[in-house]
């Protein structure tokens, strides 16, 4: 630990601030795009904020949750962004800690098993492929994670968030997700919002991602396309992740997390691609901050730039 419990919950409470700020609204520009480019509502995601009022007591709790982790601090990894290779982010005050953990999961309706089983499958496709030590597994009681096929499109609160939510409500809201549901539509869109609930946030929101849209086209197609005002646009569209809350790179706009938008918003013209499947990238991010081993030296809160570097024997090194 470099600082004191007070600095620290400052800088918690500051981040869930900043951490509000971009998930405190309700639809967010991202959605499947349909064959003339135009965005699908009803296909979107959001990333579901908790009221005002919990925001201090996430904070403290997302401290509570993962005290050695005392994000800022430990996850930057020292001075040295370490992280080079790895381009997913995750919202520093959300993560649930290094430990290996199992996230229990049940469904608010009726589900048929198959259908559940299904669902859970895609949300462990960060474990079984991605290879992250935290899981997700059914339970016949109330889950961590409790999922709707209701109304509400599709959604997941952030993180450690989860477990502000009551216990009668969902914590991931699948809408009209059923058997006959494309494989496609279960990794884009089930992966995605399971990468909400391990922290990770939007890539489109990255700075990187952000900068490359023309406010003047980007004010004139959301209007057209969602009826909104110049004032969400700025809120949803180009406001990008503060850099203090967030940990990785370089943006990717090929990650599970990114969805496409469309060339006509942008400078150079060019869509942003947005991920159909967790990615290389996404894995090898996800296995790092969520190793299935703890590794000793994140064990006593000494994360440091050592641990998390890729090397590898020296026969392998190229000669040059
Ligand atoms: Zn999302």
């Amino acid at each position: 630990m470099t600082s004191n419990p007070s600095q620290l919950q400052d800088a918690l409470l500051e981040i869930s601030r900043i951490t509000a700020r971009f998930t405190h609204s309700d639809e967010h520009p991202d959605g499947a795009q349909s064959g003339d480019g135009a965005v699908d509502v009803n296909a979107g995601c959001r990333i579901m904020p908790l009221p005002d009022r919990l925001w201090e007591k996430a904070a403290k709790a997302a401290m509570r949750i993962n005290p050695v982790n005392a994000p800022l601090q430990e996850l930057r990894f020292g001075d040295t962004p370490v992280l080079e290779p790895m381009r997913l982010t995750l919202f520093v005050s959300k993560y649930w800690g290094p430990q290996p953990k199992q996230l229990s999961v049940s469904f608010m309706e009726s589900t048929p098993s198959d259908l559940r089983s299904r669902i859970v499958s895609h949300l462990n496709a960060w474990t079984n492929t991605a290879g992250a030590g935290i899981s997700f597994a059914e339970t016949a009681g109330t889950g961590d994670v409790r999922i709707s096929r209701g109304s509400g499109g599709y959604y997941s609160y952030l993180g450690t968030d989860i477990k502000f939510i009551p216990s009668n409500r969902q914590t991931m809201n699948l809408q009209g997700f059923t058997m006959s549901t494309p494989e496609s539509e279960y990794k884009r869109v089930i992966r995605h919002e399971a990468g909400h609930t391990l922290g990770f946030p939007h890539e489109h929101m990255r700075k990187a991602l952000v900068d490359r849209i023309d406010p003047a086209k980007a004010y004139t197609y959301f209007l057209r396309t969602q009826g909104w005002d110049q004032e969400m646009v700025d809120q949803q569209v180009l406001a990008p992740l503060g850099g203090n809350s967030i940990i990785g790179t370089e943006p990717d706009q090929d990650s599970i997390m990114c969805y496409q938008l469309p060339g006509e918003i942008t400078f150079d013209g060019q869509p942003i691609r947005g991920g159909l499947d967790i990615n290389a990238t996404d894995s090898a991010f996800a296995a790092l901050i969520y190793p299935k081993v703890l590794r000793s030296t994140m064990d006593n809160g000494q994360a440091n730039a050592a641990s998390s570097r890729i090397d590898w024997d020296p026969s392998e090194d190229v000669n040059v």
